[in-house]
């Protein structure tokens, strides 16, 4: 071989692997994320892998038009929303509602029945009296409660030939332990249908894992300040959702009184329950049965875990000896928590 061809030779083996690098660093998956604020005030993440600018620019566009249109049907606080007017109903008649509609209720009669009807979206009605009583500051008498409760149950919710009735008067809907959920699942399966692969949502604290790979979650700590986290936790395909009674309360005589009802006794929750994080399965299930542990207490609430495919969960009780942390036993090797509360971790 003469001299020029071997530096010609050379030179084109460096030019392929010139090529070649480029070509890696290009398809490297890039990691692009935006955050908006569909829910007054409350943040919606989105983090997608490998999309391009222009594509993620698309994607996002179409997640704000869907988060947009399910938060005016299920936000009962939206005037004109599809809910607000299911939550009008005229005595004794019926709606005609959306499919989106149908779905929420249908999963929520779904999870109703899972948790032993501890997850109950008919809860409202308590939930004002109590909210009214804190304003009053004083307790709800007997027969308040019992005039409450008469208007709860899913089981007088009708859905029939896609229009909804109540079974009651004054009954009403609140999907606020659920929508945040079905929203991260719809957003999903939007990306998911657009060609992202891989990704993460956060509605509001409602995380959702979606497409190959795990994730790295942060959880709360329930005893310090927001933004303090108990842990970390790894999730492949599935949600990821903490309910706790830390943050929201009514107060009355110097008590405080959770935001969550137990539908049962129409009572606020008050069963030493600090918070309850739900690890997979559907963002909707995660998100209500999060909310159902916290009513369920931490007996009746592992057992309903254990009963669940694809479900585990962790839950922070109080006890005289400070705060013990219950964690379904298929979650420990996922779950990295800091070293003041490994300490207090029991499994299930
Ligand atoms: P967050 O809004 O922080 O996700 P939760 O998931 O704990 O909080 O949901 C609490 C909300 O669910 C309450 O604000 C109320 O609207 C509603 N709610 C309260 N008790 C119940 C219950 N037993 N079943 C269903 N929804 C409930
Ligand atoms: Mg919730």
């Amino acid at each position: 071989m003469n001299r020029s061809l071997k530096v010609l030779s050379v030179a084109a083996i460096v030019a392929i692997f010139a090529i070649l690098a480029l070509l890696i660093v290009r398809s490297e998956p890039s990691r692009r994320e935006a955050t908006f604020f569909p829910m007054g005030g409350i943040p919606f993440k989105v983090v997608a892998y490998g999309r391009s600018a222009v594509e993620f620019d698309a994607d996002m566009a179409a997640v704000k038009r869907r988060v947009e249109d399910l938060e005016q049907r299920f936000n009962r606080f939206k005037e004109g929303s599809e809910l607000a007017a299911v939550n009008g109903l005229d005595p004794g008649s019926s709606l005609e509602i959306s499919s989106d509609m149908q779905r929420i209720i249908a999963l929520s009669r779904e999870w109703h029945g899972a948790s032993l009807g501890a997850f109950d979206p008919t809860v409202t009605p308590l939930i004002e009296l109590w909210r009214e009583s804190g304003r009053e500051g004083r307790l709800p008498d007997a027969s308040r409660i019992a005039a409450a409760r008469s208007m709860v149950g899913f089981d007088k919710v009708r859905v029939r030939g896609g229009k909804v009735r109540f079974a009651r008067d004054g009954m009403s809907l609140d999907f606020g332990a659920i929508a945040k959920g079905l929203i991260a699942d719809e957003v999903a399966n939007l990306l998911m249908r657009r060609g992202v692969a891989r990704g993460v949502i956060d509605a509001g604290g409602n995380g959702l894992a979606f497409g190959a790979g795990s994730f790295r979650f942060g959880i709360q700590d329930p005893m310090k300040e927001r933004g303090m986290l108990m842990g970390a936790v790894d999730v492949t395909m599935g949600g990821v959702v903490t309910s706790g009674s830390y943050e929201r309360f009514v107060k009355i005589g110097g008590r405080r009184y959770s935001h969550i009802i137990d539908p049962r006794d129409g009572m606020p929750v008050e069963n030493g329950m600090i918070a309850a994080t739900v690890v997979g399965g559907t963002g909707a299930g995660a998100d209500s049965l999060a909310t159902a542990l916290m009513v369920l207490g931490k007996d009746e609430g592992r057992r309903v875990v254990k009963s669940l495919e694809g479900y585990d969960a962790m839950l922070v009780e109080g006890g005289p000896l400070g705060p013990v942390v219950w964690v379904s036993a298929n979650l420990a090797s996922r779950l990295v928590l800091t070293k003041e509360w490994a300490e207090r971790v029991r499994l299930f």
